[in-house]
């Protein structure tokens, strides 16, 4: 499941996009930016799923 940074929508979808706002949660190195503290950590995006 993921979780829309903008809205704090829930969605299981394959997209990252959120279907309620459209937001996309892409940083400008074209990563998916969904905690920028943790990035570093290799289980930064653990708690997202
Ligand atoms: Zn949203």
């Amino acid at each position: 499941m993921k979780i829309c940074l903008s809205c704090n929508a829930r969605f299981n979808i394959s997209e990252w996009n959120c279907p309620e706002c459209g937001f996309i949660p892409i940083n400008k190195e074209g990563y998916l930016c969904f905690a920028p503290d943790l990035t570093k950590e290799s289980e930064g995006f653990k708690y997202i799923f």
